[in-house]
C-alpha cells in the first residue's frame, strides 16, 4: 500500500492539517491540468503526485467532501455550490475563489501542487495568477490533455472513485484488483452523480464554452505543454513527464546561458 498525503489542509480547509508534509523539493513543481471533463487529469494528478510528490489539489474534490458531510455543516454557499455541480454546471467564481483563497497555504506548501479542475475560467485564472504573483510563486507549466468527445464519454461512464482517498478507476481500462474496492486505502469505489448522461452533456459544453480559451491564455505565458490523453494511463504518464521535464531542462540552460552572457559583457 502507497502512503500518501491525505490533503486535509486542502479536501477539509486550513484549520485541518495534512497527515504527512510532501519533502520540501529543491524546485516545486508547480502544475495545473487542463482538458475536457473526463481525459484523465484525476488519474494522471494522482501518478505525477507519487513521481514529483506534489499534492494533488482537486476543486472536485472539495465540493464533492462537502457534499458527503452533515447538511448543517454545509454554509448556503456550499449548498449553493453542490447544487451547480449536481447539474454539471460551474459553480460561480467568487465561491469557488473564496474557497482556494482560504486554502493559499496549499499553493505555498515548499512541496509544490497539481492543481485539477482549477482554473477553469478565464476570471478564476486571472485571480490565481494575482496571488502566485503576490506570492512570488512560479508555475512551472500547464498540461493541456486533449481527446476526442466520443472517447471522453465512455471513459466517463465508467469511471468509478474511492470515496475515502478519492483515487480513480475505470471499470474496463484501469480496474481495481477487487472489484468495488480501491487498492490503495480499501475503501469503497462509487460512481459519480455527474458522471450520468444529462450531467455529462453539460459538463462537455461548458468546459468549451468557459474552459477552453484557458489553454491560449496559458500558451500566450509560454508554460502550456500538449499531451494527447490517448494509450494507457501510463503511456500518457510517461508523455507527460518526459514534456515536464525537458521544458525544466531547457529553462535551466537558457538560465546558464543567460549568466554566461553577462559575464562576458
Ligand atoms: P470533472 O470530471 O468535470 O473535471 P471535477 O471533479 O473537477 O470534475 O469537478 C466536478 C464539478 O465541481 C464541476 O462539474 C463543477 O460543478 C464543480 N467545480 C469544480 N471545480 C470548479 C471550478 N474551478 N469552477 C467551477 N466549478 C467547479
Amino acid at each position: 500500500m502507497t502512503t500518501m498525503n491525505n490533503r486535509a489542509a486542502w479536501i477539509e480547509g486550513p484549520s485541518a492539517q495534512c497527515e504527512t508534509r510532501p519533502e520540501p523539493a529543491l524546485v516545486p513543481w508547480r502544475l495545473i491540468l487542463l482538458g475536457a471533463p473526463g481525459v484523465g487529469k484525476g488519474t494522471q494528478a494522482e501518478l505525477l503526485h507519487r513521481r514529483l510528490r506534489a499534492c494533488h489539489l482537486s476543486t472536485g474534490d472539495v465540493f464533492r467532501a462537502a457534499g458527503t458531510g452533515a447538511d448543517c455543516n454545509q454554509s448556503p454557499a456550499m449548498k449553493e455550490a453542490l447544487g451547480y455541480m449536481r447539474r454539471g454546471e460551474l459553480v460561480p467564481d467568487t465561491t469557488v475563489w473564496a474557497m482556494v483563497r482560504e486554502r493559499k497555504s496549499c499553493l505555498k506548501c515548499s512541496g509544490g501542487f497539481i492543481l485539477d479542475g482549477f482554473p477553469r475560467t478565464l476570471t478564476q485564472a486571472e485571480s490565481l495568477k494575482e496571488l502566485m504573483d503576490a506570492e512570488g510563486l512560479k508555475l512551472s507549466a500547464v498540461v493541456n490533455y486533449s481527446l476526442p468527445f466520443k472517447e471522453i464519454v465512455t471513459r466517463l461512464g465508467g469511471r468509478r472513485t474511492c470515496e475515502k482517498c478519492k483515487a480513480v478507476y475505470h471499470i474496463t481500462e484501469r480496474p481495481p484488483k477487487e472489484e468495488g474496492q480501491c487498492d490503495h486505502c480499501l475503501g469503497k469505489l462509487f460512481q459519480r452523480e455527474d458522471d450520468r448522461p444529462e450531467s455529462i452533456k453539460v459538463r462537455l459544453e461548458t468546459y468549451e464554452r468557459s474552459t477552453s480559451p484557458l489553454i491560449e491564455f496559458y500558451r500566450n505565458q509560454g508554460v502550456l505543454v500538449e499531451v494527447a490523453a490517448v494509450g494507457t494511463p501510463d503511456d500518457i504518464f510517461e508523455d507527460t513527464f518526459t514534456q515536464l521535464e525537458a521544458k525544466r531542462v531547457r529553462e535551466v540552460a537558457y538560465k546558464v546561458s543567460a549568466a554566461q552572457a553577462d559575464r562576458c559583457e
